[in-house]
């Protein structure tokens, strides 16, 4: 069975950028791939063995990986290989990982199951920044029409603040979507480039409407705000509300670092929007990635909302490996919560703190925070890996 974006029929077909991301041990993404190998990742252990020279990344031979994942899958004695479309929920224990671009038919089956309201088919991402990331001093904190501090943070922009971000908003270069993506939007959640292109007021009169809104320092209402919402427990990741975007990374960069209090923003998650089939985990999955209201269901991949090639990787090993202890009667395990597989379990598990559902990918912004503040942000990247190392050797250990 394949899919618009699959081309070769083989297994692991890395069907557009060939880099797993960084590898450095200071990095979200290295973290997590460290993780994966230690947890001794299929995955990982061939990207390793057919990497290209990519710096810092991890690269690889795309023809050579699929090849050689394809071989070790179709070679395992245990495995028999079915290349079909499967249209109904196979029977418990069993993992459904049918990716992003689910078949029809299994989109069908899996609306039955969960309920169509808890299926999407595409994604529609707000970048995260970092908290400590933020320059305080640009914004302030205010929920409309409340005379509290409240829990948004507001960048605050005058008349020729705002038009000055709509150009460059306008003027930025935006990702191409694939032949399977395009035009198509919904009414209800367009990109933001796409509503400025309507007009330049557009932006002014919605997402980024001052109303209920009035500044500490001048006593007045902003000409127009962009809004941050806190995305987890512990205050460490924002989200900026509304703003899903196809901008390419860099833009995004250039054009949200224009506004106030966002000038050295960290991005932790880049917006996008993709057609993406996937649940809503936080409703549907427990934290092992196991149906609530189907034992010895587990739900993996891009599917259960996480995003990216080693981050479905994870929660395929995550979801294999409770499959298992369920038909060998074991209790489920996930990895602690200091680790980067554990810690997007749980977001699968969880969700946000609060607003919808959206896929994410590996960051440190995921991770419980450390007891002590490292400025720095490499060595407070190396601490973070530590100390996830540590825990994931420990969890090991102990696991039966
Ligand atoms: C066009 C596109 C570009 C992407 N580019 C990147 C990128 O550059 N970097 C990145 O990190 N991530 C990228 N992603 C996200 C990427 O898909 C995931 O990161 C990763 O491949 C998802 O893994 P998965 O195992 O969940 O799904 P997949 O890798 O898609 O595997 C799911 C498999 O299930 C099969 N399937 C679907 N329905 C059925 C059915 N009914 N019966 C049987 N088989 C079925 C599919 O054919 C597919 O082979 C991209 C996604 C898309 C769609």
């Amino acid at each position: 069975m394949t899919t618009p974006a699959h081309r070769t029929g083989l297994l692991g077909e890395l069907v557009c950028s060939n880099s797993l991301k960084s590898l450095e041990a200071s990095n979200a993404h290295g973290l997590l791939k460290a993780e994966l190998g230690a947890l001794g990742s299929l995955v990982v252990s061939v990207a390793g063995n057919c990497a290209v020279p990519a710096g810092k990344a991890l690269a690889v031979d795309r023809l050579l990986f699929a090849r050689t994942i394809t071989e070790s899958i179709t070679g395992h004695p245990n495995i028999r290989v079915v290349p079909e479309e499967r249209a109904g929920i196979p029977e418990a224990p069993a993992v459904v990982a049918s990716g992003p671009l689910t078949s029809d038919g299994l989109s069908d089956a899996l609306a039955g199951l969960f309920g169509a309201a808890h299926l999407f088919f595409y994604d529609a991402i707000a970048p995260i920044v970092s908290a400590g990331s933020l320059d305080s001093s640009g914004l302030f904190p205010a929920s409309r029409y409340s005379g509290e501090e409240g829990d948004y943070l507001n960048a605050p922009l005058d008349r020729e603040q705002y038009y000055s971000f709509i150009d460059s908003l306008l003027s930025a270069r935006r990702h191409q979507p694939h032949g399977f993506e395009e035009g198509r939007y919904f009414e209800g959640c367009l990109p933001a480039e796409v509503l400025a292109e309507r007009g330049r007021d557009t932006l002014r009169f919605g997402l980024m409407k001052p109303v209920g809104l009035v500044d500490p320092l001048t006593g007045k209402r902003p000409y127009a705000v962009a809004q941050l919402r806190r995305e987890d427990r512990a205050g460490s990741m924002y989200n900026l509300v509304g703003f899903q975007t196809q901008l390419a990374q860099p833009e995004q960069q250039r054009v949200f670092r224009t506004l106030p209090g966002l000038g050295r923003a960290e991005f932790l998650r880049y917006g996008s929007m993709h057609r993406n089939t996937f649940i809503n985990a936080p409703r549907l999955l427990s934290e092992n990635l196991e149906a609530r209201t189907r034992p010895g269901l587990f739900i993996a991949g891009q599917l259960c909302g996480v995003e990216g090639y080693a981050e479905s990787a994870a929660a395929g090993l995550v979801a294999g490996l409770n499959c298992l202890r369920v038909i060998s009667g074991r209790p489920p395990a996930v990895p602690p919560e200091e680790t980067m597989v554990g810690a997007l379990c749980r977001y699968v598990g969880r969700g946000p703190l609060s607003g919808s559902y959206q896929p994410m990918n590996a960051n440190f912004g995921l991770l419980p925070p450390l007891g002590t503040r490292i400025g720095d942000k490499r060595l407070k990247g190396e601490a973070l890996a530590a100390r996830s190392l540590e825990s994931l050797k420990e969890w090991m250990s102990g696991l039966s």
